[in-house]
């Protein structure tokens, strides 16, 4: 994984602990890749996992260690996850001892290796809910995207075998172009096996994600109108759905809540002449910026892992103070080394546990700082009126340009201040 910097102990960088806004953000989500090892092959794999065992990984006593470090911050849940975590022969141990540290612990696998024994032992460990990946609504398109045949039917009997004993099991798909229009049928399916929710997540190029970004990305447009879809979808019910990691789905939502719910006094002023913004896009103020209850992105006060699976996805705790990019702010990715990033899908390093303590890091690390302040944000994130329940993917923004506080490349939105620019240049045309 390539870095960009790390603090080290260099606690200097940083404000006092008084100010110091990691004192003020608790994590709330950690994802923790606790081996790269995997029994597949999936061709956008963050963790560019190619072997079957994986002997860098860290061993029983330093993971138990990380964890006592963790609870000493917060009790957050804790997705143990890989490559396959159930590769690790220790795995239902560590759970165990996260859960007796007060830990929620979760399990993002791929399903294939959950059988009816390992689902006992699954549940026997304390963990509380299990994400399933599933890349497609049929064997062709998930097996062709996990690189094993035979994988989507595994990956179905797991989930079986779970819910058998009432475990709690949410689905995980991954979007890229492959299977984008297979999204209404996964659904579906979710639904119709009885699943507890349904994350999808658009492909970061990262990892193995870089080798095919340019063929399996989504376009910009098509993220909008899916985004768009969610919402509609977030109406209807049935199971929970989330847009996990598409931080403008935030604006989505407010956008379409305010042109739904749009006073006639406010539906006369919207008659008004817009100078410059899109007539989809209507300015949304301070007042508007409250949570909203039913969207895909619902947040609630209890339960485990409404937000489970997927490197930086939300968690379902979250008070409404939250926004759509939790990096580095409530959510954090712990390497198979031990190394800390904002998330699993950024490679800037915030600091190393066989060096330092969690607490260190979380507090002190310039990189987490630099996330908790939407004001570092650039380019058009940067003046975006949606900025503070937005912050756009910074790990997005990363692979565009090298730079995680640039604009999120992946937003068609264009900020109100920014359009206002592009209309006082073009008076100044005029004016010349
Ligand atoms: S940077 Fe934020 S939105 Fe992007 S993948 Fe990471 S947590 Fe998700
Ligand atoms: S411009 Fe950036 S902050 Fe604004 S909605 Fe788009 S991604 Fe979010």
């Amino acid at each position: 994984m390539t870095t960009l910097e790390s603090n080290g102990h260099h606690s200097t960088h940083t404000s006092p602990s008084h100010t110091n806004p990691g004192t003020q953000n608790k994590p709330r989500l950690i994802f923790w890749e606790l081996t790269k090892g995997c029994n597949l092959r999936c061709i956008h794999c963050r963790a560019s996992a190619t072997e079957l065992s994986s002997p860098s990984d860290l061993s029983t006593e330093t993971a138990k260690a990380i964890i006592d470090q963790i609870a000493e911050v917060s009790s957050p849940i804790l997705v143990l996850s890989g490559g396959e975590p159930l590769f690790r022969s220790d795995i239902f141990e560590l759970a165990r001892y996260g859960t007796s540290k007060g830990l929620r612990v979760a399990l993002a696998t791929n399903g294939t290796l959950v059988t009816k024994q390992v689902a006992q032992k699954i549940v026997d460990s304390g963990v509380k809910r299990v994400a399933i990946s599933l890349d497609g609504v049929d064997a062709q398109t998930h097996d062709t995207f996990r690189g094993i045949p035979g994988a989507f039917d595994a990956a179905i009997t797991g989930f079986r075998n779970l819910k058998d004993l009432g475990m709690s099991v949410q689905i995980n798909t991954t979007i890229a172009r492959h299977n984008a229009h297979q999204l209404p049928q996964v659904l579906e399916l979710a639904k119709s096996i009885g699943a507890d929710a349904l994350h999808t997540f658009l492909l970061v190029p990262v990892g193995c994600g870089v080798d095919i970004a340019s063929e399996q990305m989504v376009p910009p447009e098509e993220y909008e109108r899916m985004l768009n879809w969610f919402y509609d979808q977030s109406l209807t019910g049935g199971i929970e759905l989330k847009a996990t990691c598409a931080p403008h789905y935030f604006r989505v939502v407010r956008q379409r809540r305010a042109l739904e719910h749009r006073s006639a006094t406010a539906a006369a002023q919207a008659a008004q002449p817009v100078l410059v913004a899109p007539a989809d896009a209507p300015h949304i103020g301070p007042t508007d910026m409250t949570m909203p209850g039913s969207t895909g992105i619902e947040l609630k006060a209890q339960g485990i892992g409404k937000a489970v699976g997927h490197p930086g996805a939300h968690p379902s705790d979250m008070n409404a103070m939250t926004k759509g990019c939790l990096a580095g702010t409530a959510v954090c990715f712990i390497s198979n080394q031990g190394e800390v990033y904002p998330c699993g899908y950024l490679p800037a390093l915030a600091g190393d546990l066989k060096k330092q303590p969690f607490a260190d890091i979380w507090e002190n690390s310039v990189v987490f700082n630099q996330l908790r302040d939407v004001n570092n944000l650039k380019g058009k994130c940067g003046c975006c009126e949606f900025r503070n329940v937005c912050m756009g993917c910074r790990a997005r923004a990363f692979a565009a340009t090298g730079n995680y506080l640039d604009e999120e490349p992946f937003c068609v939105y264009e900020p109100r201040s920014e359009s206002l620019k592009v209309y006082d240049n073009s008076l100044a045309e005029v004016a010349r």
